[in-house]
Parts: C-alpha cells; structure tokens; sequence
C-alpha cells in the first residue's frame, strides 16, 4: 500500500468513528508519510501534535493494526511538519526531522493549519467578495478592512480563508505577529485567567499582536464576562492599527446574547458571505484536494462526485476521502462503491415530479400518461411503481403523493406502494426494473 493510501483509509476511518467537529479539528489538520516502516503523522504544530498523540495514538494504532501486513506500517510517530508540497505522495527520507523543525518556529505563536492557504483556496461565485476582500486585507493589512467578517454556513471555508490571511501575512511580513484562535479558546484562556488571577496578563498578551484571528465569534454569544474582556482587547487593537478578521456561522446582529456594542464592532468594517459552492466549484474544490493528496481525479470523476454531494465542503471533502481511501485509481464505478450510503442518502431527496419523470422515460411513456385517470396495465402498473418510489424516496405523505398523481387519495397511493412491494417480491422482471429505476434515480 502505498502511504497516501495508509494515512487516507485510517482518517476516513477516524471520520467515521469521531463526531464531526473532533475530526475536522484534529485529524483534518493532519499529514502522514511512510519512513523505513514508520508511519510519521505529521501535525501542524505542537499543540495539535501533543494533543493528538495523546488522544488518538491507540485508535490510529488499532486501524493500521487492522490493515495487516499490507499496510508496511511498523511503528507509528507523530511530529510536527508538512509534506513536500511538490510530491505529497512521496515517502518521507529519513533526516528530514529538521524541516519540520524550522517551520514550526516559523508558525508558533498561532495554530493555523498548513493547507489552508491562498493556493488551496478555490475562488467560485459563493466566495469571490470574501476571497477577494481576504487578498486585499492580506496584501495590505491595517488600512484597509478591519475588521474582516466571513460570514456563512458551516463548512464553506472560513476558517480556511482566515488562515489563509493570516499565512500570507506571515509570509510577507515575518515581523508581524499573527494570532489565530478560536471564540471559544478566548472565553477557556479568560475563565482559567481569572482562576489564578492573571487577568491582566492575559489582555497585555494582546498588545503585541498586528493580526488577530478570531474564529467563530458566535460562541461568544451569552458569556457576558468573556465579551467584556474582548471588548477591550478589540478596542486597542483597532485603536493601534491591527488587523482584525472575524469569522461567524450568523451575521452579527443575529448572535444571541451578544452586546448591542460588540454586534456593531463585529459588523463595523467589511463584511462578506460565503455561499454554497455551485457544481463547477465542488468540481474543481475535489480537483485541487485530490492533487494535494497526490491521487488524480479526472473531471468527468469529479463532476461525478460534485454532483451528488451538494451540502458544504467539508463533506465535500469527506466523501472524497473515502473514495481515495476505496482504492486508486479513481473511477465512477469506485466512486460509486464507496459513495454507496451517501448517494442513497441524496436519492431521499428527489421530488415526485422527477421521479414521475423518470419512471415515464423508462417505461416510453409520457409524465401525463401517469397522470391521466386511464387504468390500461400498460399505465397502470408504471404508475404504482412511481407512487411506490416516490412513498420510499421522497418525505412526502401518501395524501400528498396522490395530489401529485392528478388528486388521487392516499388509498390508492397505498394500495400502489403494497402492490409493488409485492410483486418484487414475486416477479423478478418487476424486481429489476425497480432496481434500474432507483440506480437512475440516484445518478
Ligand atoms: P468553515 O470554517 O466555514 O466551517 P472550513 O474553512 O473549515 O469551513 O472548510 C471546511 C473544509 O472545506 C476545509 O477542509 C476547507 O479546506 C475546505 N474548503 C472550503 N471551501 C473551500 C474552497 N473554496 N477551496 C478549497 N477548499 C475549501
Ligand atoms: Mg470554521
């Protein structure tokens, strides 16, 4: 096996087996390379690295334990570092222990998740005011935009294009300090301040930052101590001309229990919304995310992927993770072998119309044909079919099925689902048209 595939079986495993916040906060951020035998995970940071040893070293173990043999897996390490980003794929050499040592001085002071840069970033109709707004705050931090506020849905890519700000700060201004953390970290850093009484040292800790990152401001909603803090730390860095960029699952004003003052601050300077990506940017986000693993995914694939999988990036992501993890190379027949569960999943979706739609191009009739009150079996029996997929696929109550079939009563919707049902059962013939017709109705 080789290591990319190693390493992208046991996160789709650690995927599947850890809530989905757990995950993307500590296994996403990870890397992995094979070295004379030793799997090296690599973490971004010390902060991740000492975490994750100590939480997931026996879980990681006990999946690539299962692999077997076949895995060429040793021993398992963890260390702070990156892959060559010129050939991911590639097995580490021994005695590159010291790249990942000098980057890491590069990025301490602030835990930001090497991937998420500019580069990775794929810029599509949902994100081109934010990224565009990013580039600039990025380019020209401090007179511009402050603060930045990204707003949107979960796993559009916030915190992904705040770090990516920050990075590229880091990059062109080494004398900067960037800060990245999350509300939540703000609101544990202040309650354990405050325990031992070093409030003050905490805020000053403040005063030397050019950039702070602010991630997920809406946990900020209801801790009234934590925003007063903030509040002040805010204050003095716009004062003194820092950055500031802000991300948020909710527009400001719509945050719970969040101060009158600090929605106007948050809302104050530029804000932006991510969208939901169209299909040409899930096409393309897979692409680059494939690259990066080293595993190449032709854009038929790819569209394959995109088109079934529309909720947000991160499960974007995951699924892909799976269909790498499946095996390379990457096909719409493994694709569709891993993706199995989540395409039935997006099949519940359809609505009565198309599946009439379907069910009548399949069987040469017209939509109208199934429709219309005639009762000849030639109709009648595609029209049960339609009724019963539509009963299996759809959330829609008998009643509101029969309004769809010309106002048919929700008697005969059943009588339909209960005949079909049995016929399968009965009639191989009727068996594999269903079949055919729920493996259309999923592409
Ligand atoms: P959010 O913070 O909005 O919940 P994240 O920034 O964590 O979302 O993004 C979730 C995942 O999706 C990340 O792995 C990120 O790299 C990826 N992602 C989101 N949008 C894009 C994009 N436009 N291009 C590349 N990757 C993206
Ligand atoms: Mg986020």
């Amino acid at each position: 096996m080789e290591p990319a595939h190693v390493w992208s079986e046991c996160s789709a495993r650690l995927q599947d087996e850890l809530p989905s916040e757990e995950f993307t906060s500590w296994i996403g951020p990870l890397q992995a390379g094979l070295r004379d035998g030793v799997l090296v995970v690599l973490a971004p940071n010390t902060y991740v690295l000492d975490w994750v040893s100590k939480s997931y070293r026996n879980q990681i173990a006990g999946i690539v334990e299962g692999m077997g043999a076949d895995s060429g897996v040793d021993r398992i390490e963890f260390e702070v570092g990156e892959l060559d980003a010129r050939s991911p794929a590639a097995p580490l050499k021994a005695g590159r222990r010291d790249t990942p040592r000098r980057r890491h001085s590069r990025y301490s002071g602030s835990d930001l998740n090497p991937g998420y840069n500019f580069d990775s970033f794929v810029v599509g109709k949902n994100n081109r005011i934010a990224a565009a707004a990013a580039r600039h705050v990025a380019e020209a931090h401090g007179e511009s935009y402050s603060p930045l506020l990204l707003y949107g849905d979960v796993g559009l890519g916030k915190t992904h294009l705040m770090q990516a700000v920050g990075k590229e700060i880091m990059l062109r201004r080494p004398d900067v300090m960037v800060r990245y953390l999350t509300s939540h970290r703000f609101v544990n850093d202040m309650v354990e301040a405050l325990k031992r009484g070093s409030m003050g040292e905490m805020t000053n800790g403040y005063r030397e930052v050019g950039v702070l990152l602010i991630d997920d401001i809406q946990f900020f909603g209801e801790k009234m101590r934590s925003q007063e803090e903030f509040f002040h730390v805010f204050n003095s860095l716009q004062e003194s001309g820092s950055q500031i960029v802000l991300t948020s699952d909710r527009y400001p004003s719509e945050i719970e229990g969040l101060e009158e003052r600090l929605k106007s601050r948050f809302a104050g300077g530029m804000t932006a919304e991510m969208g939901h990506p169209d299909i040409e940017t899930r096409a393309a986000i897979l692409c680059k995310k494939a690259e990066h693993s080293g595993v190449s995914l032709s854009k038929d694939v790819a569209f394959y992927v995109a088109e079934r999988i529309r909720s947000n990036v991160r499960e974007l992501e995951g699924a892909l993770h799976r269909v790498i993890a499946n095996g390379t190379p990457v096909t719409r027949e493994t694709v569709d072998d891993a993706l199995g569960d989540l395409f039935a999943r997006r099949v519940r979706q359809l609505s009565v119309e198309e599946i009439q739609k379907v069910v009548a191009t399949y069987y040469n009739l017209k939509r109208s044909d199934l429709l219309a009150p005639r009762r000849t079996r030639t109709v009648a029996r595609p029209r049960q079919i339609a009724m019963y997929l539509a009963r299996e696929f759809t959330n829609h109550s008998l009643l509101e099925i029969g309004t769809q079939f010309n106002g048919r009563d929700h008697s005969t919707v059943l009588h339909a689902c209960r005949r079909v049902a049995d016929l399968r059962k009965e009639f191989a013939d009727v068996d594999e048209d269903c079949a055919n017709l729920i493996r259309r109705l999923s592409k």
